[in-house]
């Protein structure tokens, strides 16, 4: 049973417009996009929402810079963070950059394997079938990211970390500088199995990723804890809102440890959870 979930005060949650140093982040139904400010007034954008989302990311980018950004970085290819790149990538002229084991899903020669609908449960766990499994086919933009730990110019002061778990070639952003952590989808700060839920009035918890579309989570708890390691000051996930604090740090260890627990023992699905209500 993977049902690890560490709940926090509402006093960590971060706006969305000010998460840390340069970050802006624009929440989109239930998912999150992030534009990343460099020193140098250049730019990078980190995912690409839902489908017929371009527009508005666009507008609210065009907002705050001037000019396009360096690069796209996809966190991972699932629908819920690519759908937007082709035609972002086409109106900027910029590249997409994806880490190498998502190249099949996202240069049109693969779709991602059929969801788990009885993981998780909730609402979106029962919608999982109807979502898009790709393939998105941005071959003519995609750029390929090898290895485990990665430098590019386009995110200069950042390490790209290959987590693994959620999807083969799944990539979190790490700042040094100021410990801020961008996790993508190996973890989320909400219940992903009611993301809907979550813009009424949910607290913040710390919580595994989502499971309907989770293909490894032996893997998903190993990168769970390598980003705790990091011990992050910041963190600002895919999906739910970011958080900051003092606290966070050892909420995350905690989190890393449990998440282990439940899912490190090979099993390849967690059971059907029971809901839970928890007060932060
Ligand atoms: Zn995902
Ligand atoms: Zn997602």
């Amino acid at each position: 049973m993977a049902h690890a979930e560490v709940p926090l005060s509402r006093s960590l949650t971060l706006p969305m417009e000010e998460i840390a140093d340069g970050i802006h982040g624009l929440r989109i139904g239930f998912v999150n996009v992030f534009a990343v400010a460099h020193a140098n007034g250049s730019w990078t954008l980190i995912d690409t929402g839902v489908p017929y989302s371009a527009g508005h990311i666009r507008h609210w980018a065009e907002h705050h810079f001037t000019a396009p950004p360096l690069a796209i970085l996809l966190t991972h290819g699932h629908f819920d963070h690519a759908s937007g790149a082709p035609q972002l990538a086409d109106i900027w002229d910029v590249p997409v950059y994806a880490h190498e084991l998502e190249a099949p899903y996202l240069n049109g020669q693969q779709e991602y394997p059929p969801p788990n609908t009885g993981a998780g449960g909730g609402l979106m766990s029962i919608l999982s079938p109807i979502y898009p499994r790709g393939p998105i086919d941005l071959s003519g933009r995609l750029r390929l990211l090898v290895g485990t730990v990665i430098n590019t110019w386009e995110m200069p002061e950042w390490q790209i970390l290959h987590t693994p778990g959620h999807t083969p070639g799944h990539i979190s952003f790490f700042r040094p500088a100021d410990q801020t952590l961008l996790a993508g989808d190996a973890f989320c700060t909400t219940k992903p199995e009611s993301f809907f839920d979550a813009a009424v009035s949910q607290p913040p918890e710390l919580h595994g990723p989502p499971a309907y579309f989770t293909s490894d989570f032996p893997a998903a708890a190993r990168s769970i804890r390598l980003l705790a390691r990091l011990k992050p000051r910041v963190i600002a996930p895919g999906h739910g809102k970011p958080l900051a604090g003092l606290d966070l740090e050892r909420k995350l260890a905690l989190f890393s440890e449990q998440f282990a627990r439940e899912t490190g023992d090979g099993s390849s699905w967690p059971e059907r959870r029971d809901q839970t209500k928890r007060s932060a």
